[in-house]
């Protein structure tokens, strides 16, 4: 079988993915915020849509779902939680559940916190993880609907999966938020490595996809709120005392980094 992950840019700055089976011509796309770019780029790619998969219900992730199924008479798969929000929604999943399309299957993670319901999908087989509006480089989702604690909660059940896992994320921020992340862990020499890779790569014009797991938990200030060496940062320069509670810690980030640029990541 060869499977192929595309990335495709859609509505100024944010993210589709087609997962292709090219063996069979069939796709699934991830959050279609925009269904005529996606049906345009099957076409080209000589692809028919099985599947929709979306992670949550706002519509720069959901607004294509309709067009595409009237198209295609593909399902559209969506958070439990968000059942009534998600137009078009033929099955509602939640943590715990399996996705499958080809021979391919994709656990469904509880990642609530920048909604209620949101879920994030993970393909072992591909290494995977279609974060949505959760986990990005540098960064985490916006609070827009849930609580710190789910974040923090959320976060916890990403970072557990292999080092390996390729995190394909929903809004193209990167660089603001390697920003923020430099000004509170500016030694770090990892952080400053991949910000550099991911400025070169946005002046290639390319999307900076996937980031790696291995590597966000070595850059991402709100993958380490409860790890030593970064804790001592933080009491360093007076932002938290060492013995916080991470959750605690968290908040704090979450707080500046909404400041920060008035940022809608
Ligand atoms: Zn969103
Ligand atoms: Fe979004």
């Amino acid at each position: 079988m060869s499977f192929q992950i595309e990335t495709l840019s859609a509505l100024g700055e944010n993210y589709i993915f087609l997962i292709s089976d090219r063996d069979l011509g069939l796709a699934t796309v991830v959050d279609p915020g925009d269904g005529k770019l996606v049906s345009k780029a099957l076409k080209e790619r000589e692809l028919y849509l099985a599947l929709i998969l979306n992670t949550h219900h706002h519509p720069d992730h959901t607004g294509g779902n309709i067009a595409l199924q009237e198209e295609f008479g593909a399902p559209v798969i969506g958070p439990m939680k968000e059942k009534g929000l998600i137009p078009g929604i033929s099955r509602a999943v939640d943590g715990g559940d399996v996705v499958t399309f080809s021979t391919l299957r994709g656990k469904v993670l509880a990642t609530y916190g920048h909604t209620d319901g949101h879920i994030s999908y993970y393909f072992p087989q591909l290494k995977a993880l279609f974060s949505g509006d959760t986990l990005f480089p540098f960064t985490c989702g916006r609070l827009d609907e849930g609580n710190t604690d789910q974040m923090w909660e959320s976060l916890k059940t990403l970072r557990a999966l292999p080092d390996d896992t390729q995190i394909f994320y929903g809004h193209e921020r990167s660089e603001t938020s390697a920003k923020f992340a430099l000004t509170i862990d500016k030694d770090n020499e990892a952080l400053k490595a991949r910000a550099a890779e991911i400025v070169a790569l946005r002046k290639q014009g390319k999307p900076p996809m996937p980031t790696l797991l291995g590597v966000e938990k070595k850059c991402n200030p709100f993958l380490r709120t409860d790890q030593a060496d970064f804790r001592k940062v933080l009491a360093k320069s007076r932002i938290a005392p060492e013995d916080a509670d991470p959750e605690a810690v968290f908040g704090l980030l979450r707080s500046a980094k909404d400041h920060f640029g008035q940022q809608k990541l």
